[in-house]
């Protein structure tokens, strides 16, 4: 088995706890009830999606003619903007505690969200002892243009090939399903974060391990391409 040597993380659901689903819920009212928008379906159908995509999903799930998706999409982004600024979202400990761990263990490591927001975000979190969040990587793809947003892989290829890396030395960290799937299919191994009780739709995407922390992931078994939970 080949080692695992570098790490390319999703940001939202997984380092950073970003206000994307009560933004979509927010810009819903006017097309429908907010409150159909549940975490479930959110998390189904729109999490780690592009946000045109992401607003016709959610358009199409609930019924709503797709003509309206991309006022959806500009309404969601002027009230995440907003949140944003207020400083509505939080770090994930866990998150940030297991990349500083691969850091010094020598691995490589990379951000590559859909999502433009992301360094926004990151730039504004000071990591324990100094230094910003945003500057923890060796490589940022985050909100870079692609031809195709996940599940297709072209941001993880484009995230292993800033890092020289082989994408089977790549290890992607995701919380969405169309996330480990575009880390599959770029023939990387995937690691699911499930915060929200839905591990199921990450083992449904067939990530090869799925935790509830990421504090649970035996880091000291990596180099050897071993990928398991910690034993107890
Ligand atoms: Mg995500």
């Amino acid at each position: 088995m080949q080692p695992i040597s570098a790490v390319i993380f999703d940001v939202d659901g997984v380092l950073l706890d970003s206000p994307h689903e009560a933004a979509w819920r927010q810009a819903l009212a006017g097309l429908a009830e907010p409150g159909r928008l549940t975490g479930e379906l959110y998390q189904a159908v729109v999490a780690g999606k592009p946000r045109l995509d992401g607003a016709r999903a959610v358009l199409a799930a609930l019924g709503v003619p797709e003509d309206r998706a991309e006022d959806y999409a500009t309404a969601k982004q002027a009230v995440l903007s907003a949140m944003i600024a207020a400083g509505q979202f939080t770090v994930f400990d866990d998150g940030v505690a297991f990349l500083r761990d691969l850091k010094r263990r020598g691995l490589k490591i990379a951000a590559a969200s859909s999502s433009k927001n992301a360094n926004r975000m990151m730039a504004l979190i000071e990591l324990p002892g100094g230094g910003r969040l945003l500057d923890a990587f060796d490589a940022n793809l985050c909100g870079c243009e692609v031809a195709h947003g996940k599940p297709d892989p072209e941001i993880f290829r484009r995230a292993a090939d800033a890092l020289a890396t082989a994408p089977a030395q790549c290890l992607v960290v995701e919380d969405a399903g169309a996330g480990i799937a575009a880390g599959r299919a770029g023939g990387m191994r995937t690691l699911g974060i499930a915060r929200h009780g839905d591990a199921a739709l990450l083992v449904a995407a067939q990530a090869e391990l799925v935790v509830t922390s990421l504090s649970h992931v035996d880091v000291i078994c990596l180099h050897e391409g071993r990928l398991r939970a910690r034993p107890i």
